[in-house]
């Protein structure tokens, strides 16, 4: 008998499957708006400039392809928690944050989830809803993953008294997932003051906050004040944990590029955490690829490069909100009824647009338009083209 008799099928990936889903469609005017990942007007995957001139420079530099420390490259980190963090960072400058490259987002949160765990983490508290893979990432971890509430469906729009209350019920010492800018899925997040009363709630209870940094330079179209919540949160003297992506803002999704870091009361202390991420990132894959972190250091060290990156990542963010505008109005031009207001309220990649799982069904068997069953719509996704059709099928489900 064979060795695999036993295997089942497992089920599509609820984000990445819905990929697989479209790719199988034959329908001329199909639409996907499932996965976060950037499209130009045209619907094609967008390469900044600046991610071209930085690769043409490391092209004719001709360099070695040696494995990477475990911690990966070094020059790449110091740009990246410089990005993050900011320059004026004290906490910086006294080296108390310290960090290593990892497998972009998702490989930061996993390596970071092992290191909770192993060090008497059982369980660590998400946003109600967050990204769809939080989940899995911290219960493959071995951690136990708690809600908090985040989100009210009814009125399309933060419930920060019921975050508020929820958060003051966490046993002290927990580790707190926060969205650190456009939140995933809502596209709703705490203004700045709220922010602060956040801080003051994790200060109390003695809270850890571990900020998930996805989308910096994606909500507002600017990197420091899409960084403004943690940067708080470090000036307050929160000892926090974040990781950082640059799939989205510098679009290198396939190359997976990102950092993990936490703030040390000291620079010794901050040292030992690293030295211990080490200890799970060595058995797990080595360590990580070079190219990505390279372009990324390139575009970063280089003022003219990094200008470039700004005006292109503003440039996404812009697009974006303009398919917000285009999408609600022509859902009253197709004649929805039905108050829209939250698309151009939300802000980020995805419009948490409130179409129920039923909903969602119908508009991929009936209208060949595929968007999560959360009734998230990646914003990314719709284009001058598509913003028609995809109102129609929308306005066509929910009337
Ligand atoms: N965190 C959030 C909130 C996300 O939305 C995503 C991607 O969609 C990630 C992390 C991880 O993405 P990546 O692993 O490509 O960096």
């Amino acid at each position: 008998t064979s060795p695999w008799a036993n295997y089942e099928m497992a089920p599509l990936d609820p984000i990445i499957g819905l990929t697989e889903q479209y790719n199988q469609d034959s329908f001329p005017q199909k639409v996907i708006v499932g996965v976060g990942a950037y499209r130009d007007d045209g619907g094609k995957p967008y390469i900044l400039p600046c991610v071209r001139e930085a690769e043409d420079r490391l092209f004719k530099k001709h360099l070695d392809m040696e494995y990477s420390g475990i911690a990966g490259d070094a020059n790449f980190v110091e740009e990246s928690l410089k990005f993050g963090y900011g320059e004026d960072c004290v906490a910086l400058q006294e080296n108390r944050v310290q960090g290593v490259q990892a497998l972009s987002g998702t490989g930061g949160l996993r390596v970071m989830g092992e290191l909770l765990r192993k060090n008497g983490h059982r369980h660590i508290y998400v946003p109600n809803p967050t990204w769809g893979n939080h989940k899995a990432i911290f219960t493959n971890a071995g951690l136990e993953v708690k809600t908090y509430a985040y989100y009210d469906a009814e009125s399309s729009s933060l419930d920060f008294d019921s975050l508020v209350k929820d958060l003051k019920d966490i046993p002290s010492g927990s580790a707190v997932l926060l969205h650190a800018c456009a939140h995933n899925p809502t596209g709703m997040d705490p203004t700045m003051d709220q922010w602060k009363e956040i801080s003051s709630i994790c200060k109390e209870r003695g809270l850890l906050p571990f900020f998930d940094m996805a989308y910096q330079g994606f909500a507002s179209g600017c990197a420091a004040t899409d960084a403004a919540a943690l940067r708080m949160f470090v000036d307050e003297g929160h000892l926090v944990c974040t990781i950082q992506s640059f799939s989205k803002n510098f679009g290198l999704y396939g190359h997976r590029v990102g950092t993990l870091s936490v703030v040390g009361a000291t620079e010794e202390e901050a040292q030992k955490v690293v030295s211990q991420l080490k200890l799970v990132i060595r058995p797990m894959y080595s360590n990580p690829p070079r190219h990505g972190a390279r372009i990324v250091q390139t575009i970063l060290s280089d003022p003219m490069l990094r200008e470039d990156w700004e005006v292109q990542c503003a440039g996404m963010a812009a697009r974006i909100n303009t398919m917000r505008t285009v999408l609600r109005e022509r859902l009253s031009a197709v004649g929805s009824s039905r108050n829209w207001n939250h698309i151009t309220k939300q802000i980020g990649m995805f419009a948490f647009s409130g179409l129920s799982k039923e909903q969602v069904m119908k508009m991929r068997e009936k209208h060949h338009v595929y968007c999560t069953l959360d009734g998230r719509i990646s914003m990314a996704g719709v284009t001058s083209g598509n913003a028609d059709y995809i109102a129609e099928a929308i306005h066509d489900v929910s009337k």
